[in-house]
Formats: structure tokens, C-alpha cells, sequence
């Protein structure tokens, strides 16, 4: 299979945890008979240097071109973030690029493996053999896109800010989690407040409906607020959840903590032709940059689900996943996830035995 990959690798540990993932896909081009023929473009303060600007237009060209994007991390030290380089340099670049590619659809894992119990937060008890869920969240609906306005109501300050869903933009996303729960345990929890919110009633509806196309998956219906709960006290029940976009944001980032470093968590975008953008949910991490410190997991994990996802290349995904698994078995660990008794690498070496295990 030939793919043209676009690499914007940005700030921070960006490039050198794109440049580990690159190493990896090569590995995995190698083994597998593929050409992966990259494409890199400037994002993020990295562009402003040159462009001023945080996506510029070439940037979205080459994105236009390729056939996914694989994007690092964007953004300045907190502390400079006043400065004009890295000013509104998150929003500009990543928000400028979902809406260029209509992203409808957001993927964030959130997993902890048995040989990283130590490091979540939660009680071992609780994970038991782990956790392995992943949350779809639909992207360009909900509270955040419908009216809102401030207004006067009986001489008080009053604000609006509508939730509206189609039942196209439902089954849309509906779609998206059966076919993402297929391609794993085949279990789907949809969220949603279907005993208050009128959006609610008509995602379960709709979500139903989609559900007699996939017989095979297990659908249940869960509500958010019950949810929230059950991600602290139970997280193994948990396949897929699929969800609304505020509700998506909220209990996306609940589940981040679970794994216990950003280090670990990759995550997708796409849009309703498959186009896909794979980055780690983490930031640049300014405080480790460029030191050799930063963990390359996440970045490598987005690259194998750009695989899964964009490519459909699922055993190319599965052995870049398993290998991650087994160099963790055998004790290698980046500082952020180090524990007494492993092995201390850094960003390169790592993902050396990471591709000893491909
Ligand atoms: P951050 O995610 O960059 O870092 C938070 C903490 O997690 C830091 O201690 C960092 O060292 C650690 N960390 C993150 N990724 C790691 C990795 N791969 N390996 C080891 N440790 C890791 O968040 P922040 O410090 O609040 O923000 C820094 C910059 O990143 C800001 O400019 C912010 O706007 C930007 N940001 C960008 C994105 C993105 O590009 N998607 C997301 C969040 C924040």
C-alpha cells in the first residue's frame, strides 16, 4: 500500500516524538510491504516563525494532499504564552485544522495495562485486570454550535446557549461507534440524559435505529451522569462509549487520568470520508523539551491507529500495539510512568526496543 502521510511535527516534544513514530511506521513499511512517503509541514509556533501565522495555507495544502495527517503537539511555555508567537497558538492551529477538515468525529482512548496499575489513580482493586475503553465523541453538534446569546429576562442578566442534534449528525456519529466497537469488543454504551433533555430522546431514538445494523454489537444506554460515576467505580465494563460533543469533553477528560501519564494517550479526528488526524491528547511539555525525556508512546499509539483508522491496516496497528505492550512488560519505561525496579529510558531508546518487538 502506498499513503502519503502528513507530518506536522510542531513545538515542544513534538518533533521528537513525531520523528520516534516516523521511525516506527518505517519499521512497519519495511516489514510489511508499504510505502509511507512523508509530507512535513510547519503548525503552531513553529509556522509563526516563518509565516506568522499558526496554520498556514501551504500547511493545509499538503494536509489537502495527503491521506491522513499525523500531528504532534502545539504551543508555548504557560509562562510565555503572551508572547505574539504563542498567542491563541493552540486554538489557532488545532481548531484551524479540524475545521478545515470538518472533524465530526473525535477518538480518545483511555487504557491501563496491568504492568501500569501502579500509576493510575484509582485503587488496584477497581482495574482489576485493566482497562481498555474508548471514547467517541461527536464534534461539530451539541451545546457548543447552537444559539447562544446574553439578553435581558424581567431586568435581569440572562444567558442562552441552545443544544441542537439532527438525526443525521446522530446517525452520523452513531455509525462511527458501532463500527469502531466492531473493530474491538463489540460492546457500545451510549451516553446521553435521555430522562431530561429532548437532544437526549432523539439520540437514543436515532442510536436504536442505527443499532439494527449491527446486530452483533451490544448496545446499552447509559446516563451521563451515571456514567461519570461508572468511570471511577467500574472503567473495565467499558468497550466504546459513543456521545454527544459536551458530554464527550467532559467524560473524555475524566477518563485521562486513568492511564496515569499523557505520555500514554493517543487520540484521532475524523471526518465522514475517513480522513483522519492522529495526535497524543498531551501538549508540547515545554518543561521537557528537547532534553530526550518525553514519551513516546502516545505519539507512536496515534500513528497505529492512523493505521487502523485511515488505512484499515489492522494487523500493521495491532503490531505496533503489541510491541508497546511487551516493552513494557519487559520493565522499559520513560520517566513520566518510571516506578523502583524498571528500567529508565529515554524518548529514543524506548522506542528502540519498541521496534526490537515489531
Ligand atoms: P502539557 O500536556 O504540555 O504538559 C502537562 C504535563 O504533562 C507536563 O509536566 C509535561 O511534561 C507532561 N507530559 C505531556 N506529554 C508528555 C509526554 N509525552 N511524556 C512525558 N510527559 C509528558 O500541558 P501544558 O504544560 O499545560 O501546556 C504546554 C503547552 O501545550 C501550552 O502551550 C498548551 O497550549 C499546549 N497544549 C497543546 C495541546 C495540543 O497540541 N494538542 C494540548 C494541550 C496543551
Amino acid at each position: 500500500m502506498k499513503k502519503k502521510i502528513a507530518v506536522l511535527a510542531g513545538d515542544g516534544i513534538g518533533p521528537e516524538v513525531i520523528s520516534q513514530a516516523l521511525r516506527v511506521l518505517d519499521k512497519i513499511a519495511e516489514k510489511y510491504g508499504h510505502q509511507f512517503n512523508y509530507q512535513p509541514a510547519l503548525i503552531g509556533g513553529a509556522a509563526y516563525d516563518k509565516y506568522q501565522e499558526h496554520f498556514p495555507a501551504e500547511t493545509k495544502t499538503i494536509c489537502q494532499n495527503s491521506d491522513a495527517i499525523l500531528f504532534g503537539s502545539v504551543g508555548g511555555p504557560v509562562e510565555e504564552l503572551n508572547q505574539e508567537k504563542w498567542k491563541s497558538c493552540e486554538v489557532n492551529a488545532l481548531l484551524g485544522v479540524r475545521k478545515a477538515f470538518n472533524f465530526n468525529a473525535n477518538f480518545r482512548p483511555a487504557k491501563v495495562r496491568s504492568e501500569l496499575k501502579n500509576i493510575c489513580p484509582l485503587k488496584n482493586e477497581i482495574i482489576k485486570d485493566g482497562v481498555d475503553l474508548l471514547i467517541v465523541r461527536e464534534l461539530v453538534g451539541d451545546i457548543y454550535f447552537g444559539e447562544k446569546k446574553f439578553f435581558n429576562k424581567d431586568d435581569k442578566r440572562a444567558a442562552l446557549d441552545a443544544a441542537e442534534y439532527d438525526e443525521n449528525q446522530i446517525r452520523s456519529i452513531a455509525h462511527v461507534g458501532f463500527q469502531a466497537a466492531l473493530k474491538r469488543r463489540k460492546k457500545l454504551s451510549s451516553v446521553d440524559k435521555a430522562n431530561v433533555l429532548h437532544v437526549s430522546k432523539l439520540w437514543r431514538e436515532i442510536v436504536i435505529e442505527v443499532s439494527k445494523e449491527y446486530p452483533e454489537v451490544e448496545l446499552e444506554h447509559v446516563l451521563v451522569d451515571n456514567c461519570a460515576m461508572q468511570l471511577i467505580l467500574n472503567p473495565s465494563q467499558f468497550d466504546v462509549i459513543v456521545t454527544g460533543n459536551m458530554f464527550g469533553d467532559i467524560l473524555s477528560d475524566e477518563a485521562a487520568v486513568l492511564p496515569g501519564s499523557l505520555g500514554l494517550m493517543p487520540s484521532a479526528s475524523l471526518n465522514k470520508d475517513g480522513f483522519g488526524m492522529y495526535e497524543p491528547s498531551g501538549g508540547s511539555a515545554p518543561d521537557i523539551a528537547g532534553k530526550n525525556l518525553a514519551n513516546p508512546i502516545a505519539q507512536i499509539e496515534s500513528a497505529a491507529f492512523m493505521l487502523r483508522f485511515s488505512f484499515n491496516l489492522e494487523a500493521e496497528a495491532r503490531d505496533i500495539e503489541v510491541a508497546v505492550e511487551k516493552t513494557l512488560k519487559q520493565g522499559f519505561r520513560t520517566g513520566d510512568i518510571f516506578e523502583e525496579g524498571k528500567i529508565k529510558m529515554g524518548t529514543k531508546e524506548i522506542t528502540d526496543k519498541i521496534l526490537e518487538n515489531i
